[in-house]
């Protein structure tokens, strides 16, 4: 089917777990989502036998939701080759969430390459594709995406050539694929305003544009090549609402999964919670501008 698949990170927590995740997917009528298979800042996991599985799937079948993508806690860093500890932890954690990724019935695990903390990004790297090695083998059930980052701090992957380096000492990289974050990119100094073609020629060109597993569909709060990270809601920051209205619907990436990460909009007054934007920028975004 050539359906658009656009959808936002989701929660998965209480009592209804991956259940709710779907639940939450659905009350913003989306076709696809993302979520962390916990806290994102820690590494603490429930048992998979907690998450209800079985009646997130039962759910998602009703409702027509074929594809879901997870993302990796951020804490994790293969990049670092200062503490021995830190790669440690990030490789035992990452070959479990691989796991869990498969058992949850995804088949793309979103990944930050990591930062190198100071020690260059050539030594970064090679840390990452060791990693990567020690990680990915013929039979690995899933792929991992590294996502592209906008480059603050030490973060490596704000390049497509950073990419490609990993994917060249990467031993099984047909397990790899890439995560396109629209606000990292502009961050990173490409300009997908003006030439959305041109950056995925050049995207083409060094990994081969078939590579891209998920969009993460974010405006952004910086001017381009700001190095920044900062996400704004659709259509009110540097990006825009047209610019990424096109991306949504390039005729190139219709089936590939878009996921929303824009901010939650402040409670409106008397109220305590913050709001997600998600149906609202959905629809917006599926719709003909
Ligand atoms: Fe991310
Ligand atoms: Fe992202
Ligand atoms: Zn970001």
């Amino acid at each position: 089917m050539n359906e658009l698949k656009i959808g936002s990170h989701v929660g998965m927590n209480g009592k209804e777990m991956f259940l709710g995740s779907v639940k939450e997917a659905l009350s913003y009528e989306a076709n696809t989502f993302m979520l962390y298979t916990g806290a994102p800042q820690n590494t603490k996991r429930k048992e998979l036998s907690q998450l209800n599985i079985p009646q997130a799937h039962a759910l998602m079948k009703e409702a027509g939701i074929q594809d879901f993508v997870v993302h990796a806690p951020y804490i994790i860093n293969l990049a670092n080759t200062v503490k021995s500890e830190t790669f440690e932890l990030a490789l035992q954690f990452l070959a479990l969430e691989t796991e869990r990724t498969v058992a949850m019935g995804s088949h793309t695990l979103i990944l930050h390459p990591g930062s190198h903390v100071g020690e260059g990004s050539e030594k970064g790297i090679r840390k990452i594709t060791e990693g990567l090695n020690a990680i990915l083998t013929k039979d690995t059930p899933c792929y991992i995406a590294l996502e592209t980052m906008a480059g603050k701090g030490s973060e490596i992957g704000r390049s497509f050539q950073e990419l490609a380096a990993i994917y060249d000492g990467v031993v099984h990289s047909e397990k790899l694929r890439v995560c396109f974050d629209t606000c990292h990119v502009n961050d990173a100094g490409y300009d997908i305003v003006n030439d959305f073609d041109g950056v995925i020629d050049e995207f083409h060109r060094l990994i081969g544009k078939d590579q891209i597993a998920v969009f993460h569909i974010n405006d952004s709060m910086n001017e381009r090549g700001a190095a920044k990270d900062r996400h704004a809601n659709i259509g009110q920051g540097t990006i825009g609402l047209t610019a990424l209205h096109r991306i949504v619907h390039h005729p190139d990436f219709i089936t590939v999964p878009k996921i929303l990460e824009t901010p939650y909009l402040d409670s409106p007054e008397g109220q305590k919670k913050a709001i997600p934007p998600y149906k609202e920028e959905i629809a917006l975004l599926r719709h003909p501008l």
